[in-house]
């Protein structure tokens, strides 16, 4: 690629957005092709959180700032109740936010519309209903491949306070958890789960009836959506001979699934990359390498310690800023270090998966969800 041809990206999600943005602005003409009619159409105005203790150096609104990227409507999230299986509650809080909640979607105000906004003004061009096969462009962003971890979620209005709530219980959300996020006038219900996808309408009802059971409240204008994510990380972040970004890229958190900010940031690492010719797949690995290594070794922690585990990081949560905890999870210590290659080992890719990623390692060590429920995901 030479420094006057179109640079084409394939997606347009937060990674496919601020590849485009950082690109634009650096004066390359980028054309974004999305399949669907608008951004963000797998979500329907739900609650996400930025989470804001992986990288202790940066927060969250001055990564956005360093990048030139609009900052979306967002609220600092400083507190929450955990809940274990026998629905014990853990009252939780941070001085500094540990998280910044966000809402998803083609409506006015989410992350999606907003970094829409910003990359187009930046003198983007946003091809919508326009599929393209990944080997087709300089840059894949088309976010997750096939469901590893699946939700559902119902979205709704609400009058209701600043409530922030997630049940670890295995019983109800097998290697995952459920959450409700009340915040500025919408609320928003799911349950993310990563094993037996095929059940998860029966997992969905039983923690929505035990997260619900707390306390009543009024709900409006439910829309419910079911969507998935990948849980496959890989050494050398590509598909079909491209760079990936974002969740085409295996880049996530494996812990909590809590992609944006890898999605942003490994977009512009990749902006970064197209722009000086270097080699994305060695800078993303010199950023993200450890992190995601550790990240794999505290979801395989997560997993193996059962109620009792889950119980029991709720209980530490409580004694102490819950952002320091998040960092020292996410953090790369020696010893987690250590253990991440038995785990790769553990969970190397099998050819159980279709992920078409390079070497891998991926959890999808059950059959694969049958088609007829992908159809209904969509
Ligand atoms: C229910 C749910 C809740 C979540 N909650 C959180 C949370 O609280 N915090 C958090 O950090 N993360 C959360 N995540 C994960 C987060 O949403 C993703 O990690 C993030 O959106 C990934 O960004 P991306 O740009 O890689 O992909 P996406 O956001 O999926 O964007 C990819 C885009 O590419 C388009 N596309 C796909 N294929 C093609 C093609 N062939 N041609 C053209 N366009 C194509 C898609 O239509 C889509 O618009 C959640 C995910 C789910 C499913």
């Amino acid at each position: 690629m030479n420094g006057t041809s179109t640079i084409a990206i394939a997606g347009a999600g937060p990674a496919g957005l601020a590849a485009a943005t950082l690109l634009s602005r650096a004066g390359r003409t980028v054309v974004v092709h999305e399949k669907n009619a608008t951004v963000g159409a797998r979500f329907v105005g739900d609650l996400q959180v930025i989470e804001d203790a992986s990288d202790r150096r940066e927060n969250v609104p001055a990564m956005f700032t360093r990048l030139g990227l609009p900052a979306p409507s967002w609220v600092p999230a400083t507190s929450a109740e955990f809940f274990d299986a026998r629905m014990r509650r853990f009252e939780i809080a941070s001085k500094e936010p540990y998280a910044w909640f966000v809402t998803r979607g083609p409506g006015e105000g989410t992350l999606d519309t907003t970094l829409l906004a910003g990359a187009q003004q930046a003198g983007a061009e946003i091809r919508f209903r326009s599929r393209v096969e990944p080997a087709s462009v300089d840059l894949v962003a088309t976010g997750p491949q096939t469901p590893d971890g699946l939700a559902r979620e119902m979205a709704f209005e609400t009058d209701r306070t600043t409530r922030v709530r997630v049940l670890f219980d295995p019983s109800v959300a097998p290697g995952g958890y459920a959450y409700l996020f009340t915040v500025g006038g919408r609320g928003t219900f799911g349950c993310a789960i990563v094993r037996d996808l095929g059940g998860i309408d029966g997992y969905f009802e039983k923690a929505k009836e035990k997260l619900l059971s707390v306390d009543a409240f009024p709900m409006e204008g439910r829309r419910d959506a079911y969507s998935f994510m990948n849980f496959a990380l890989a050494p050398e972040p590509g598909r079909d001979g491209r760079p990936a970004a974002g969740e085409a890229g295996a880049f996530q958190d494996y812990l909590f699934g809590l992609g944006m900010r890898y999605a942003i940031a490994s977009g512009a690492l990749a902006a970064e990359a197209l722009l000086t010719g270097g080699d994305f797949a060695a800078l993303a690995r010199e950023r993200f390498g450890r992190r995601q290594r550790v990240s794999l070794v505290n979801r395989f922690l997560y997993e193996a310690g059962g109620a009792f585990g889950l119980s029991l990081f709720a209980r530490l949560a409580t004694r102490v800023d819950f952002r320091s905890v998040l960092s020292a999870f996410y953090r790369p210590g020696p010893v987690r270090l250590a253990l991440a290659p038995l785990v790769a080992a553990l969970w190397r890719n099998r050819g159980l998966c279709a992920h078409r990623l390079p070497p891998h390692w991926c959890r999808a060590r059950e059959r694969e969800i049958r088609a007829p429920e992908l159809g209904r995901i969509g």
